[in-house]
């Protein structure tokens, strides 16, 4: 039976907690970051594991010294509470050491594994020094997998090393909503442990360029990883850059779940989904969408796909997979380099001609081998759904018969060919719960003060933007930098204050956009883009600016964010303000 663990009631002078009494796993202390452990009272002054023969346990459980003498054991949260720990307990006390009170620390791998490795380490450094313990692989992969599952916990879109060969210590980042932030419990990892670590993670690679972690060469690869049950695909691009290499991982879920996201849910406005389903239900002709790495595009198309009705046939043509589509026959093409499955994108093409399907997803439309896929496809009758880089919907097109794809314009303008061109970015979404009115930005100090204009002259730009764009000024919100439970993620500031993030969009039909496809086809895209903004061309397309500050008088995103991520705001008139926006995307 399990006692729960007390303070040794005897003087600390005789050491040991009896031997029968078991450690309350509960009472152990949670460490998640080095300042954490920086600050604990007393310091902390060396690690034990080599003094006491437990190096075996060093990725589990790891005994320190204390400043006064006295022996803690940090411990990863699964072990904290198990018959090793009591026994390590029980030597740290046979070998003449006294426990510490609080007696066990529970940490993530990486900061144990930090700590461990780090012998001859002196109170207030981890820098490596001396004679380095050799780490068990298992302990690397382990420091790996919980980088990786705080990632996918944190609903982080990348993991970024950037190891810094000259310095004892190198950065661990990820991209949270589209923010580069460092989260507190992964700063400052050793260099050296994190350079074993990613040549322990690169093992495992399918498909990547190299046997082995080269830090001084660009590799590419990808694997799969599990994290709580759900199967993430990770994605390596390391970069050699001056200081050591820099890997980004991008963390991709591969969970069918996570296509069931509505077009409403991730953003879309109710006339833009309108005239998404209307190109749904037309037969024949490409869906295009664009925006920015990291935009949302690959999860925009995965939810369409999602919605397809069982009656259709569905085949996907990806560089490398990144969604579970459910029914959807899924099919990697790996063509820039690996090892393993050189199959050509032109073979793999021919075969999925002859099998009958009735919707094609191409994962993205980059080059000339993409591009000659993309009119093999949208020339052939099949719905094509594809994506590409371009700054407006307006745009695409220029993209598509840019000499480094080399779609034909004749192609492209003709009718029926291109349904519907899509431009999506992401804002941050304001959380509802701890949203302040906009008026917190002129009434001075408090939550809502901004130091980037002074309470007058944002009272100014507001009223600029409601003049300009036509709205309710007390419908609008700015974030609370203070946050609320709701939305306090844990230690990454940036984001509090936010509920995730929304799609602002803007969207052509081309077959209904007078002059449009003339346009494409005369290589005037600009022209055609240039009166649809000064009202030439009809009813003039909203712009992805306007809809972002639609978004701002609905409270769903701070206008503040608006114009940081999409482009000034503070101008005469709204045509003018267009012309802004429009000269911002081609510039
Ligand atoms: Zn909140």
């Amino acid at each position: 039976m399990r006692v729960p663990w007390r303070r040794p009631a005897r003087p600390r002078v005789f050491g040991a907690v009896a031997p029968e009494v078991r450690f309350d796993a509960s009472q152990a202390v949670p460490i998640s970051s080095f300042d954490d452990l920086q600050a604990l009272e007393p310091g902390l002054l060396r690690p034990l594991s080599t003094e006491l023969h437990v190096e075996d346990l060093s990725s589990r459980l790891c005994p320190v010294l204390m400043a006064d003498q006295s022996v803690a054991i940090l411990s990863l949260p699964e072990h904290v509470g198990s018959d090793q720990a009591d026994e390590l307990a029980r030597r740290v006390t046979q070998r003449g050491y006294i426990l510490a009170e609080p007696q066990r620390y529970v940490l993530a791998a990486p900061l144990l594994l930090a700590i461990s490795r780090n012998q001859a380490g002196a109170q207030q450094s981890w820098q490596a020094r001396g004679p380095q313990h050799e780490h068990s692989r298992t302990a690397l992969a382990q420091a790996f997998q919980d980088m990786i599952g705080w990632g996918v916990r944190h609903g982080a879109s990348d993991l970024h090393i950037n190891i810094r060969h000259g310095e004892a210590e190198s950065e661990v980042k990820y991209t949270l909503s589209g923010r580069y932030v460092a989260p507190e419990q992964f700063r400052r990892m050793p260099t050296s442990m994190l350079v074993d670590m990613l040549s322990v993670a690169w093992m495992d690679i399918r498909g990547g360029n190299g046997a082995v972690f080269d830090p001084l060469s660009e590799q590419q690869g990808s694997l799969l990883k599990q994290v709580d049950g759900r199967v993430v695909l990770l994605r390596w691009a390391s970069l050699s850059a001056d200081q050591g290499p820099s890997v980004c991982i991008r963390l991709l879920e591969r969970q069918a779940g996570t296509v069931g996201l509505t077009l409403e849910q991730l953003g879309y406005m109710p006339d833009q989904i309108e005239a998404i389903e209307h190109a749904l239900r037309a037969e024949g002709g490409a869906m295009i969408f664009a925006g920015a790495v990291g935009s949302g595009k690959s999860t925009t198309l995965a939810s369409l796909m999602g919605r397809l009705p069982d009656e259709r046939k569905v085949v996907t043509l990806e560089d490398p997979v990144e969604y579970l589509i459910p029914r959807a026959i899924q099919n990697t093409v790996v063509r820039d380099f690996g090892a393993g499955a050189p199959e050509g994108f032109a073979v793999k093409l021919r075969a999925l001609k002859r099998s009958a399907m009735n919707d094609v997803l191409l994962g993205e439309v980059r080059d000339r081998e993409t591009g000659d896929a993309f009119m093999d496809l949208a020339g052939s009758g099949v719905n094509l759904y594809t994506t590409t880089h371009a700054l407006s919907a307006a745009l695409i097109t220029e993209r598509l018969a840019s000499d480094f794809i080399g779609v034909s314009r004749d192609f492209l303008a003709t009718p029926g060919v291109l349904k519907l061109l899509v431009y999506q970015a992401l804002l941050p979404k304001l959380c509802a719960e701890c949203a302040l009115p906009i008026s917190a930005l002129w009434s001075g100090d408090g939550p809502g003060h901004d130091a980037w204009r002074t309470g007058r002259e944002w009272r100014h730009w507001v009223d600029h933007v409601v003049q300009n764009f036509g709205g309710d000024v007390t419908t609008m919100r700015i974030r609370n930098p203070r946050g609320c439970r709701a939305c306090r993620k844990e230690q990454v500031s940036a984001l509090v204050g936010y509920a995730g993030r929304t799609v602002v969009a803007e969207y052509i039909e081309p077959i209904k956009a007078p002059g449009f496809l003339e346009c494409v086809q005369k290589n005037d895209s600009l022209a055609y883009w240039r009166d649809s903004l000064s009202g030439k061309a009809g009813k003039a397309d909203e712009t992805v600016l306007e809809c972002g500050v639609r978004k701002a008088f609905r409270a769903e995103v701070d206008v503040r964010d608006v114009e940081q991520r999409l482009g000034s705001l503070h101008v005469h008139d709204s045509r003018d303000f267009r012309r802004v926006s429009s000269l911002r995307v081609l510039a």
